[in-house]
């Protein structure tokens, strides 16, 4: 590939937990690496308070300082970071020519690369309500599995109608007896079979036709009660509850890859390789089309994506295309 660009082995969209596994694995492959990040490395775990799900270790790990160690053994190992905005993702001989915002050291912002990986993963969709943001983290979370064992035997309240919903209601109903589903509809979205375990559950009281106009707390900074309204009568009321989990839905971030197939919620379409529709391009973590969105199934999905560019890169050298 010749170019006055700075060449890269792989470039990797997305510093988060399945970015940064990836830029591990690749540079201690042996692989030049390149991790752009428009934002804060550890995407969603450096919201974490306290991590404690992560295998290996054992005592929980606050999720910054968790991604400043991810980071870390990234860098140690030869990878290199670029805090800036991918804005365009062009075919250039063998491989691809990124462009970023701006300059990056006095070089142009455009870099080529045999091969990229997507994973610039997926946002939750917030309710956009007062108190929403005020509480993230005391209260207000967008994840069970994360957040719900610091709620055990608490009242917690859940928002959305989907699969997420009523899938992590009923998880959250083995915590405490207490889950009140608050939903916007007179039915659920959700698949039957998990809808009807929602509902015919004891621990779990379902509002429906209602929506949460605000999320108050107390003098202790933490999550109180939820303002409601009955969208059918108008009426308001006010429930208390200790946690509030937020489920409707997620906004994967693909602005930048119209080109890879994705299924019909715009995640990316990966086998078993992290392989995308394209050749050279492999996608990892929140970005693509799977069932289960954790840190360690994004790590997993980083590893298995460096090995597969390492393959590609070197089945393309055997080819003689470099
Ligand atoms: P969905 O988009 O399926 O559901 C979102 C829910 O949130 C809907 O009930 C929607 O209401 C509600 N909602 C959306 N916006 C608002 C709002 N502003 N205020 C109040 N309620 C709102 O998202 P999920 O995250 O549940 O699922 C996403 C995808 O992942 C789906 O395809 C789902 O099937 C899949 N999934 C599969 C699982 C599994 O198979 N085990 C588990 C989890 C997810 P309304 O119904 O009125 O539109």
């Amino acid at each position: 590939m010749e170019s006055k660009n700075a060449c890269y082995d792989v470039i990797i969209i997305g510093g988060g937990a399945a970015g940064m596994s990836a830029a591990q694995y690749a540079a201690r492959s042996n692989l030049k690496v390149l991790v752009i990040e428009e934002k804060t490395e550890g995407g969603q775990a450096v919201f974490i308070d306290r991590l404690e799900n992560y295998p290996g270790i054992a005592e929980p790990v606050n999720g910054f300082n968790f991604s400043l160690t991810m980071k870390k053994q990234a860098e140690d190992f030869g990878a290199e970071f670029l805090r800036t905005k991918v804005t365009g993702i062009d075919r250039a001989g063998d491989g691809y020519e990124i462009s970023v915002e701006g300059e990056y050291a006095g070089k142009s912002g455009k870099f080529n690369t045999l091969t990229i990986i997507i994973a610039t993963g997926a946002e939750h969709r917030k309710l956009g309500i007062p108190g929403e943001d005020e509480y993230f983290g005391r209260g207000v979370s967008y994840c069970a599995t994360c957040d719900g064992p610091f709620f055990r035997n608490k009242k917690i309240a859940v928002i959305g109608g989907g699969d997420a919903a009523c899938g992590e209601a009923d998880f959250l109903s083995r915590l405490t007896d207490d889950v009140t589903v608050i939903h916007r509809k007179p039915h659920f979205r959700a698949q039957k079979a998990v809808a009807d375990k929602v509902l015919s559950n004891p621990k779990i009281k379902v509002i429906f036709n209602t929506v949460v106009m605000e999320i108050k707390g107390g003098g202790s900074g933490t999550v109180e009660s939820l303002v409601l309204r009955n969208i059918q009568t108008g009426e308001g009321s006010e429930i208390k509850c200790d946690a509030v989990f937020i489920f409707i839905g997620m906004t994967p971030r693909t602005e930048l890859t119209a080109t890879v197939e994705m299924d019909g919620n715009g995640y990316i379409i990966t086998d078993e390789n992290m392989a995308t529709s394209v050749p050279g391009i492999f996608a990892a973590g929140d970005i693509r089309a799977k069932p289960f969105r954790q840190i360690i199934t994004a790590a997993s999905d980083g590893a298995i994506a460096a090995h597969s560019a390492a393959e590609y890169i070197s089945n393309l050298k055997a080819d003689g295309g470099k």
